[in-house]
């Protein structure tokens, strides 16, 4: 059989947050599916992850949270679905589930013992509720869906949990067997984003908006036509529209853009979302759910300013002491020593002079990796001191060519309009974006200078020219 084009459709938590919204999103795809052969993506609904983690780290009231848990998901189902067989289907899969959910966090009160393991099998009920809904409301309008979990679709991952990685060599053939099967039987796949399986089965999850990175794998293995991410806002913004009120959508990114700005923060993407798409023919559309407008991610780079992200909630750590200057292997340690913890360097910098190190890790690592490195330099006999400086922004401006004078100038010039002292200025890969370290209570001024007077005039210009 002659599959028509195939389309990964990923929907968000954003806009999966009522029983009108499922119903939309239904009809999204069976639009889509009458022109191609669609795959679908789902997140939790929204707000459930969120509410998972504090059950999770809060079990006192487990048995209420639950109970309305369960039924904003039921309710979904009673407002969308008359069929009794799908409608009863679908209810007695939310039940089984809610049951073994609350079977687990009685345990986890009991025990008081939350591992990385179990918090990922815990956050992992929000997807597959979500995903039993969608399918079940596809069903009830006649379209042939059928729910997959993500090890189900055929992901595989290693066991680091909370941040899982795919195994490629078992994901890509099991990937293109599995779900192969489905769209050629004429199915719609209803895939759980975010969650995925080691080769023993353990649940893992991809890390916190780890949906996108899910649809983003799938389309690259199963060398989708195009892949379309649907959420809140209308395509990729010119920045946060709620840092600036007057952000536009850019109209496209080239994919090392679109790279850059979701490892930069932007849009809550998962850091990892364009990665497969990299070398895929794929063609990339962020939309919102009523497709008011769109960003187009294309293989051409175009030169301007295109967007500004900002990330906050990191600390800087600072090392400095004469002794190391000129000595070789210091730099090694200290990242040696955060790379033993599993501690991620978002940053790292030091001068010429070599009396100074600074590294950049999330605020919620800061003090596991200073003890151990008090530790290591105790241990070696290093006369180092160390400082931390909590409330660290990183903003990054994104556009092709963003590296000239012409800009850097400029951006570090409103940087120091809002106020912020600059810690660090680096450059990104291939001229694509430049991200500058300040303090948090300069950051979101900074950003709203950068865009206003940067960004926005660009995108301004690429907008005009597609017009
Ligand atoms: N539900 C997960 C989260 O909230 C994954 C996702 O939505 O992409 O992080
Ligand atoms: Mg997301």
């Amino acid at each position: 059989m002659v599959l028509k084009p195939l389309v990964v459709a990923k929907f968000g938590g954003s806009v999966l947050n009522s029983p009108e919204a499922y119903v939309r999103v239904a009809e999204v795809i069976e639009r889509l599916n009458k022109e191609y052969t669609v795959a679908v993506v789902v997140s939790a609904m929204k707000g459930v992850t969120d509410k998972l983690i504090r059950i999770l780290e809060n079990p006192q009231d487990l048995e209420k949270e639950l109970s309305a848990l369960t039924t904003s998901h039921v309710r979904v189902l009673e407002k969308t679905v008359d069929d009794m067989n799908i409608f009863g289907e679908a209810f007695a899969y939310i039940t089984r589930l809610s049951d073994e959910l609350a079977r687990i966090l009685w345990a986890v009160r009991y025990l008081r013992l939350i591992t990385p393991k179990l918090r990922d099998y815990v956050l992992s009920f929000g997807e597959r509720f979500s995903a039993k809904l969608l399918e079940a409301v596809l069903r009830a309008r006649g379209l042939d869906a059928v729910m997959l979990t993500g090890w189900e679709a055929g992901i595989v991952t290693d066991d680091r949990f909370g941040e899982a990685n795919p195994v490629m060599e078992e994901t890509v053939p099991r990937v293109r067997s599995r779900l192969g099967k489905v769209l050629e039987d004429g199915k719609i796949p209803v895939i759980t984003g975010f969650i995925a399986a080691t080769k023993n089965g353990e649940i893992t999850t991809l890390g916190r908006g780890g949906s996108d990175f899910t649809a983003s794998l799938l389309a690259s293995i199963l060398g989708a036509h195009a892949i379309i991410f649907y959420t809140d806002v209308p395509g990729v913004m010119s920045t946060d529209p709620r840092i600036a009120g007057n952000a536009v959508t850019v109209p496209r990114l080239c994919i090392e853009e679109a790279f850059e700005f979701a490892r930069a923060g932007g849009k809550k993407f998962h850091p990892r979302t364009f990665e497969p798409l990299r070398e895929a023919a794929t063609q990339t559309i962020i939309t919102n759910i009523n497709e008011e407008n769109r960003t187009l991610v294309e293989k051409q780079c175009r030169p301007g300013a295109k967007t500004v992200a900002l990330l906050q909630g990191y600390a800087m750590v600072n090392i400095e002491g004469g002794y190391m200057a000129g000595r070789v292997g210091t730099a090694a340690l200290v990242t040696g020593t955060a790379a033993r913890l599993g501690v991620n360097l978002a940053a790292f910098s030091q001068p010429v002079t070599e009396t100074r190190i600074s590294l950049l890790v999330k605020l919620e690592d800061v003090d596991s990796f200073t003890s151990e490195l008090e530790r290591v330099f105790d241990r070696e006999g290093l006369p180092l001191r160390l400082s931390v400086e909590r409330g660290i922004a990183a903003i990054t401006v994104i556009g092709d060519g963003i590296l000239s004078a012409h800009y850097m100038r400029r951006i570090l010039e409103e940087a120091m309009k809002a106020g912020c002292n600059v810690y660090s200025v680096s450059p990104g890969a291939k001229d694509k974006s430049l991200c500058l370290l300040v303090d948090e209570p300069c950051s979101i001024e900074a950003v709203k200078r950068i865009h206003d007077n940067i960004v926005l005039p660009d995108v301004e210009r690429l907008m005009k020219e597609q017009a």
